[in-house]
C-alpha cells in the first residue's frame, strides 16, 4: 500500500522550526485543540458525569489501547492505558517478579532510562526479599540472561544513543533461560515496526508523547501476552483494574482482561487528545516510515559529518542498529543545542555530552534536514555556542 510521507499538514509546527525532537515530546496533532474543547466545553461542561457513559469515557482507555495495539503488532485487548510509563515499568516487573517466585535477579542494561533503574530499585525495596537489579552494558546483555533472572527488563531503543536491542533475538535467548521478558517501547513506539505478538515477550510498556505526539503526560501503555492475562498479578490492585468497579466489592478481584492493569480513574483529556493524535497514524505503512527515517537519519549524519567535524557520532553507524534517532557527542554539547534552538532548530541534550536529535517522517523532509545541518554548521564553525548566555542550564534539557 504505502503513503507518502510526510504529512506536514496534519500538525500545527510553529513558524521557522526545524523540530528534531519528536522522540522527547512529539508536536501538536492539528485536530488535537478542537477534540479537546470538544470534550472540555460538551462532554464535561454539558454531560457532566453523565458523560462516563454518555461520551464513552469509561472505554476510552481501551479505544486508544486497541489503536495502539494495533500499531505494536499486537491483538485487540491486550493493551491496557493510563498512568505514566515509570508507573508501567513498575506493574510490568512486579508482575514478572510473580510469575518466577524462585529466582531473585532482574536484568536490564546500563543504558537504560534512569526512571526504568529507579523503579526497578524502588520494588526491590518494597519487596525486600533480597532482589538483586543487574545492569551489564547494553553489549553484554545476551551473555548475561543467566538461569538465575526472573525478569529480563530492557528499553529496545536507547534514549541516549538510539542503538537498539533485537527484540526477537533476546526475547528468545530470555526464554530459553526460563526468564520473563519485558520490553520498554518508550523509543519505538511510532519510530519503528515492532511485532509484539511475533517477539512472544510476556510484557510491554511504553509512553505515548514522543513518537506518538500524545500531548505532555499524556497516557502510557502496557501489553500483557494474552495467554498470560488472567495470571498476571497486578501489584496496584485500583478499582479500575476490578472486574466490577461499581460493585464496590470488600475484596479486589481482577477483570479478567489486561483491563486489570488499569489502577484509578482515566485521563479523560489526555486521553481524547491521544485518541485524535492516532487517527494521524491512519493508513500509514511503518514498513515505509522505517524507510523514511532511515533515509533523513543518513542524510544527517552525512551532512553533519562534513560540515562538523568537532562532533562525533555517538549512535551506530549501522542504520539496523538504530532507533529513528541520532545522536553526537560533543564537550559543548549544551551550549550548542541552546544556540541552536535559539536559532529555530530544536533538539535536545542528555548528560554527560549528548546532543540528540530525532527523526520522524510525519513531518520532517529532507530540506528541513539540510537547513538544520546548514545552521549546525553555523553554531558549531563559528564557536556560536561560546556566547555565555547559551551555558546557563534549565531545569529540563
Ligand atoms: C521517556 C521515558 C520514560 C519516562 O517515563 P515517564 O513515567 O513517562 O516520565 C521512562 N522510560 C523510558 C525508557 C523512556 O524513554
Amino acid at each position: 500500500m504505502g503513503v507518502t510521507l510526510p504529512r506536514k499538514a496534519l500538525f500545527d509546527i510553529p513558524e521557522g522550526v526545524i523540530y528534531l525532537d519528536g522522540n522527547s515530546l512529539g508536536v501538536l496533532p492539528r485536530g488535537a485543540a478542537a477534540r479537546v474543547t470538544e470534550v472540555i466545553s460538551q462532554e464535561w461542561g454539558q454531560q457532566l458525569i453523565r458523560a462516563w457513559n454518555t461520551a464513552g469515557w469509561m472505554a476510552l482507555p481501551q479505544v486508544v489501547g486497541d489503536r495502539l495495539a494495533a500499531m505494536l503488532g499486537a491483538p485487540a485487548g491486550s493493551v491496557a492505558t493510563g498512568d505514566t510509563l515509570s508507573i508501567k515499568v513498575y506493574q510490568a516487573l512486579a508482575a514478572a517478579l510473580k510469575m518466577r517466585p524462585e529466582r531473585r535477579v532482574i536484568l536490564s542494561d546500563a543504558g537504560n532510562f534512569p526512571s526504568d533503574l529507579y523503579m526497578a530499585e524502588g520494588l526491590i525495596g518494597t519487596i525486600d526479599k533480597g532482589y538483586e537489579l543487574r545492569t551489564p552494558a547494553p553489549e553484554a546483555v545476551m551473555g548475561a540472561i543467566t538461569e538465575d533472572v526472573a525478569a529480563v527488563m530492557l528499553t529496545q531503543v536507547d534514549y541516549r544513543s538510539g542503538r537498539m536491542h533485537d527484540m526477537a533475538a533476546i526475547t528468545a535467548r530470555a526464554h530459553e533461560a526460563g526468564a520473563v521478558m519485558i520490553w520498554d517501547l518508550a523509543h519505538s513506539a511510532g519510530a519503528v515496526p515492532v511485532d509484539l505478538a511475533g517477539s512472544n515477550a510476556e510484557f510491554a510498556i511504553g509512553c505515548t508523547y514522543k513518537y506518538l505526539n500524545g500531548g505532555p503526560g499524556a497516557p502510557a501503555f502496557i501489553y500483557v501476552r494474552p495467554d498470560l492475562v488472567d495470571a498476571v498479578q497486578p501489584a496496584l490492585s485500583g478499582w479500575l483494574g476490578h472486574d466490577a468497579p461499581f460493585a464496590m466489592e470488600r475484596h479486589y478481584r481482577p477483570a479478567m482482561s489486561t483491563e486489570r492493569m488499569r489502577v484509578g480513574t482515566p485521563p479523560i483529556l489526555q486521553l481524547a487528545v491521544l485518541e485524535e493524535a492516532l487517527k494521524v497514524w491512519d493508513g500509514v505503512d511503518m514498513a515505509d516510515l522505517r524507510e523514511a527515517s532511515v533515509r533523513l537519519s543518513e542524510l544527517f549524519i552525512a551532512e553533519v559529518e562534513a560540515r562538523c567535524p568537532q562532533l562525533r557520532l555517538a549512535s551506530p553507524r549501522e542504520s539496523r542498529m538504530r532507533g529513528s534517532q541520532v545522536s553526537f557527542a560533543f564537550e559543548h554539547g549544551y551550549a550548542a543545542m541552546q544556540a541552536l534552538i535559539a536559532r529555530g532548530v530544536i533538539g535536545d541534550f542528555r548528560a554527560p555530552d549528548i546532543m540528540r536529535f530525532g527523526f520522524t517522517p510525519l513531518y520532517l523532509d529532507e530540506a528541513d534536514v539540510i537547513s538544520a545541518a546548514e545552521v549546525m554548521e553555523e553554531v558549531i564553525g563559528q564557536g556560536v555556542y561560546l556566547d555565555p548566555k547559551y551555558q546557563v542550564k534549565s531545569r529540563v534539557t
